[in-house]
């Protein structure tokens, strides 16, 4: 059955029992956000572009698509595609904590694998967040490459630019993921180990966060009040989105703490209210930042590939 056979009704049911997955705690939670949140990230993300980003990419029909897309990997996290859900789930967190272990990180994913294996652990319970990143961001990077040479040359341009809102929006995801400081550590759905201020240990914490109280509390204007200006991300970005995963992971103790206040419960309170849509805007704040370092790297001259290096 297609998602849009589903009446109201049963879709609702849907969302109901994937709650309830999550909260049983395995298979492991992943959707970041929930729909509503991911949504306004890419949704502020694409209409705060700059001008100098081509006017097709801030174009109302793109940034609908962009905010579509907002919510499309945890699409694939349905039983009706067993392998898909399996491939892709490790792609929505990392537990730094375990990660950590491998410091410095390969940027190369199979090489991050590789150590991993040698270890004999489990990748996908360590997680692929910034692998996935990056690769989904140096697809659009290259998309629009793509874009300019075809512009360059006079031909058709619009075949690529839907590639280009495509990769936008897809990246749209896992930077949102990423802003969420829950997708970020071992105590993901729960407090784990040692426990001195006295941290919830069930496993409603993670969706009700996210979800429950994102999308009954949290709205766009109020998320981009806290957005930073724009800025071209300088250096590798591979580095700079582990700095943005680091940055989160600072807030983890917050989000437990404002739960046990219960910050999270109905309306919470201005203080987690204020906490959740800075952490939406950090996320919209970045990816708007990706996609314009992306156009702007997309300039740059392709390296002599190594092997043709000295002939
Ligand atoms: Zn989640
Ligand atoms: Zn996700």
């Amino acid at each position: 059955m297609s998602r849009s056979n589903l009446s109201p009704r049963s879709y609702r049911l849907t969302l109901a029992l994937t709650g309830a997955l999550c909260l049983a705690g395995a298979p492991r939670a992943a959707h970041a956000w929930g729909a509503a949140g991911h949504r306004i990230i890419n949704q502020l993300a694409a209409s705060t572009l700059p001008v100098s980003v081509p006017a097709f990419l801030r174009s109302p029909a793109a940034i609908d698509e962009i905010t579509y897309l907002g919510p499309e990997p945890d699409r694939w996290r349905s039983p009706a595609e067993p392998e898909l859900d399996a491939a892709q789930a490790p792609e929505h967190f990392i537990d730094l904590e375990l990660a950590d272990k491998f410091a410095p990180l390969p940027h190369k994913r199979f090489d991050f694998l590789a150590e991993v294996y040698a270890a004999h652990e489990d990748p996908t319970k360590i997680g692929l967040q910034p692998w996935q990143t990056d690769e989904v961001w140096e697809r659009l990077k290259s998309a629009m490459r793509d874009y300019r040479h075809l512009k360059a040359e006079g031909q058709d341009t619009m075949p690529v630019e839907q590639a280009i809102i495509f990769y936008a929006g897809w990246l749209g995801h896992y930077v949102g993921d990423g802003s969420q400081p829950l997708h970020t550590t071992i105590e993901y759905n729960g407090w784990v180990g040692p426990n001195p201020h006295g941290y919830t240990t069930g496993h409603q914490i993670h969706y009700q966060f996210e979800s429950v109280f994102v999308s009954a509390n949290i709205h766009a204007p109020q998320v981009e009040a806290d957005m930073t200006p724009v800025k071209a991300i300088q250096g590798d970005m591979f580095d700079a989105y582990m700095a943005y995963l680091r940055h989160t992971h600072t807030y983890v103790d917050e989000v437990y703490q404002l739960y046990k206040e219960g910050g999270f419960a109905g309306a919470g309170t201005p203080q987690s209210r204020q906490f959740t849509a800075q952490r939406l805007a950090f996320g919209a704040s970045m990816l708007r930042d990706m996609i314009y370092t992306a156009w702007l790297d997309s300039a740059q001259p392709v390296p002599v590939p190594q092997y043709l290096k000295g002939k």
